[in-house]
Parts: structure tokens; sequence; C-alpha cells
């Protein structure tokens, strides 16, 4: 079986404690063992991006951007090929991870324009003869552990621009789906980038705990589910590090009986069942206002049940397999608990089989009707294809249900009133909010980011924010005195 190794310092590294299975979720048969790298493999990846940020730390702003561009057309060029190893690993339609890498790609591009974005602050004559200038500085050696769910966008979010400030990079991508990591290590090296400079150790909480507990890590970027999210936050800044810790999420699309039912329909489905609702911005709670309820759930029922499901790779699928079958046997047993509970299970995709792929990790669309706060279908992120409806009388009571979860990462209303728009985007406690736009994830020259149990630190990812956590900040007070100088140095504290 193919065995994928860690990326160090320009060269595949074995070695670690073990091997674990990258399953093919459209099959549900093992296609790869990825090595679980330990501190043994933290240290030498460290090692690496330390020794290398000796020089990248210096490199020119003209040569660093140089490699971003050239990064910015192998990853264009290389399109179909990461699709499809995203397809393979984490199960997604191939046109669904072509969307994903050009999300990536346009951090980027963000990152091309990096010597604008590093432009410091002159004030000339602060006081007689001084002068004052601000500048950012890379901080050394960061780190990236990522999520499943977007192999190649999530690390983008991260890399590029740490890389593009001056920084070195160890990423530990998700165990799940390992490959794509190394592909964007191999771009990395085609495009000009030294070695050390981009690192990818592989492994579980062995080697994630190896890279917080590390002393010569700067920062800690963090993608994942909110308990690892805290913990990573709380282990990491305990020694000392900058750390963001972005966690999950229950999305709510609130419908308002002014909004264009069908098209609140069309839009909500596509957001819960895309990517079989493994998107941290994915749609997972639609709250509907009276009286649009049973004619909204009859127009949802009519889309969930239209949805072609079948491997990712296969022309016409539109809704790929869930990651591993535990992943299906959580989604499933999230159902099973609704319908105990009380909820009415309007569509249920939990017997789905798709022919010639009896044993892939398939789930059909799930929508469950008169689901309240109380259940455990709507406290949990169940993280597949199940969208439950809940009712409010009105937008405020709405806004309540939205600000009373724990999460604060998405969120999208659907209206035609600008007045009732204004007072959702005021009044709701989330991060990323649409008006008519169900999955509302910022573009890479804004920032990305959650509130509440969705984000822990307070820096959010790539857009100047991703700058600012990538960096940090000197001020220079500087005087050149004239030839002659005859006034006695003062001791009071320096006033302008
Ligand atoms: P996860 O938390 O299981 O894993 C994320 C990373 O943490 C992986 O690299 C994994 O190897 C590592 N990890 C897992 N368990 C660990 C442990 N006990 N100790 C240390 N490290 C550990 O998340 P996932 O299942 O890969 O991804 C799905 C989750 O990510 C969902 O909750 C989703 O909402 C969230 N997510 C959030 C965002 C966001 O921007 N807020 C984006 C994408 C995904």
């Amino acid at each position: 079986m193919r065995t994928i190794e860690h990326w160090i310092g320009g060269t595949s590294v074995t070695g670690g404690s073990g091997y674990a299975t990258v399953w093919q979720p459209a099959t549900g048969q093992p296609q790869a063992e990825v090595a679980l790298g330990g501190r043994v493999e933290v240290d030498l990846a460290v090692a690496a991006a330390v020794k290398a940020y000796g020089s990248w730390g210096d490199v020119s702003l003209s040569r660093r951007t140089k490699v971003m561009f050239a990064l910015r057309d192998l990853v264009e060029r290389h399109e179909d090929e990461l699709a499809r190893l995203i397809t393979a690993e984490h199960g997604k339609t191939v046109e669904d991870a072509r969307g994903e890498v050009i999300r990536g790609r346009e951090v980027i591009e963000f990152a091309c324009g990096i010597p604008q974005l590093l432009k410091g602050a002159y004030s000339d004559q602060v006081s007689t003869g001084v002068d004052s200038y601000s500048l950012r500085t890379p901080l050394g050696v960061c780190v990236g552990i990522t999520p499943f769910n977007f192999p190649v966008m999530v690390p983008m979010w991260m890399h590029p621009i740490a890389i593009a400030c001056g920084n070195t990079f160890v990423q530990k991508p998700s165990e799940r789906d390992p490959s794509p990591a190394n592909f964007v290590a191999r771009l990395y090296a085609d495009a000009g980038l030294p070695d050390g400079v981009f690192n990818v150790v592989h492994g579980d909480r062995g080697a994630v705990d190896a890279l917080l507990d590390h002393p010569d890590v700067a920062a800690v970027s963090f993608v994942g589910s909110t308990p690892i999210a805290s913990y990573v936050h709380q282990r990491a800044s305990a020694t000392g590090k900058r750390v963001q810790g972005l966690g999950g999420a229950k999305n709510h699309a609130v419908v308002l009986p002014d909004a264009d039912l069908p098209d609140a329909a069309r839009q909500i489905a596509a957001a819960a069942y895309g990517s079989a609702g493994q998107r941290c911005m994915a749609i997972s709670a639609v709250v509907a206002v009276d009286p649009v309820g049973d004619e909204l759930v009859t127009l949802l029922a009519r889309q969930a049940a239209a949805i072609v499901v079948g491997p990712g790779d296969q022309p016409g699928s539109q809704m790929g397999p869930v990651v591993t079958a535990q992943a299906r046997e959580r989604v499933l047993a999230a159902v099973d608990g609704a319908r105990e509970a009380g909820a009415a299970i309007v569509v249920d995709g939990s017997d789905l089989r798709v022919g010639g792929h009896e044993d892939g990790f398939f789930v059909g669309p799930c929508l469950l009707d008169r689901v309240t706060p109380t259940m455990a279908a709507y406290q949990q992120e169940i993280f597949g294809p199940v969208l439950v409806v809940l009712r409010a009388r009105n937008l405020d009571e709405a806004i309540a249900v939205i600000n009373a979860n724990p999460y604060g990462n998405g969120t999208a209303l659907f209206t035609s009133g600008g007045a009732a728009a204004r007072r959702f985007v005021r009044g709701t406690t989330i991060g990323m909010i649409g008006v008519n736009v169900p999955v509302p994830v910022p573009m890479a020259y804004h920032s990305f980011g959650g509130w509440k149990a969705s984000l822990f630190g307070d820096t959010h990812a790539h857009g100047t924010e991703g700058v600012a956590f990538y960096t940090r900040g000197k001020v220079v007070t500087s005087r050149w005195p004239e030839p002659v100088e005859t006034a006695q140095p003062t001791l009071h504290f320096p006033t302008a």
C-alpha cells in the first residue's frame, strides 16, 4: 500500500509511532498509510524551519513575492490534480474540490501583495530633529494544524501569508486526508522556496502535542473542532505562543415571510448538503419565521430528495460520501436520536446505498422538522448532511435562538427587507453573516473567523488580520544630531 511520509527540509522523511489508514470514502476501502510523527519528527521539522528562518527572514520582499506568484501559477496549473487528490481522500465531488483549490489560491494571490501589506508608517519630525516609524517583522517558526474538511484551502488560509511575511512554517495536516499537503510542499519547492521554509509533519495527537510544547515554535494556527481548538489554545498559550484556534459551528439560516421561498430553499439546500454537510460554514439549522414553516419544509424536502449522491469523481454526482465509517455512524445516530426525541424525519437518507459502492461511507440528505433547541440534534455539530428546522414567531425570536447557541461562526438571513436585514446584521453575535447569501465565507482580503465557541484567541484568519497574526510590530524613534550639539542631556521622560 502507498505510504505518505513527512516532508522536512525539502525531502521526504519516514518515522514516527506507526501508520494510520487513509480510507477511500467512496469505496470504504483503505488506500494508503500515513506516518504518525512524534517528538523526533517534530524536532526535525522545527529544526529545519529554524535553520531556514535564519535566511528566509532576511530575504527581500521582491524575492518572497516572486515565490508567491510562481506558487499561484503552479496551483492553477495543477488545479485538477489537486482536486482529484482531495476527492480521493475526502470524498467531496471534484467540482467542489476545485472550488476549494480556487478559494485557497485566492489567499496566495492576496499574499502576492505582501509588500503593500507590510508597508509601515513614517512620522517626520515627531520632535525637533526626531523621526519615528513603525514596521512589522516576522515571528519565526509558525505552525498550522488543520482539519480534514478542506485539506487544501484551510492550510492556504495560513502558510502563504505566514511565509510571505518572512516566517517559516510547519503544517500538521489531518491524518484522514494527508496527501494534498505533500503535493503543495512540492509545488512550493518548484516555485523556488528554499528547503525548510515549508515543512509537513503528519500525525495525530502525539505530533500536535510536540508542536504545541516546542520552545522554538512562535505561533500556532489551528482549525478544527471546538474541544480541540480550546485545548490547543490553552496548551500553546501556556508556553507563551501566539495562538488562533478556529473551532466548530452550528450555522443558522433564518427565513422571513417576505423572502423568495423557492430561492431560499435552493440556496439553503446547497449550503446544507454541499460537501455532505462537512463544511464549517454549512447551514445546519433553519429557523423558519411564521407562517413560512410548512411551505419551506415542503420546498426543502423536494430539494433534498433530488440530490444525486455518488462517488465524488463520478460525473453527475452532486454529493459524495462522508469521510469515514465513524462519521457515517455519528450521522445515523444523530438522526435516530432526533426521531426518538420527537422530531419529524421528513427526508431520511440513513438507508441510502450507492450501487457498486455498497461499502462506501454514504449517507443521503436528511431533513428533520419540528426540532427544538433542547434536542441533541440541534445542540451537536453533526457535521454531515443533516438539516434541522426550528420555528420562530418573529425575527427577534429567531435572533434570540441564534444568540443563545454557543457557536458563532456563520449565519444567513433570507428576506426582501433591508430594515430586517440591518437588524439581523447588528443583532446577531456571529462572526460571518450572509444576507440572501447562504455560505458567507469572506474573500481572501477580508478575514475569516467566528465568535464565541467558534474561535479561541482573537485574531481571525487571512486578510489583514492574518498579516497581523504572523507579524509583530516595532516602532523606531531616531535622531541624527547635527554635528554641533551644545545642549545638556535632560533626564525627564521624553515628550514632544
Ligand atoms: P478535529 O478537531 O478532529 O481535527 C483537527 C486537527 O486536530 C487535525 O489535524 C487532527 O489531527 C488534530 N487532532 C484531533 N484530535 C486531537 C487531539 N485529541 N489532540 C490534538 N490534536 C488533535 O477536526 P476535523 O474532524 O478534522 O474537522 C472538522 C471540524 O473542524 C468541525 O468541527 C468543523 O466545524 C471544524 N472546522 C472549523 C473551521 C473554522 O474555520 N472555524 C473550518 C474548517 C473546519
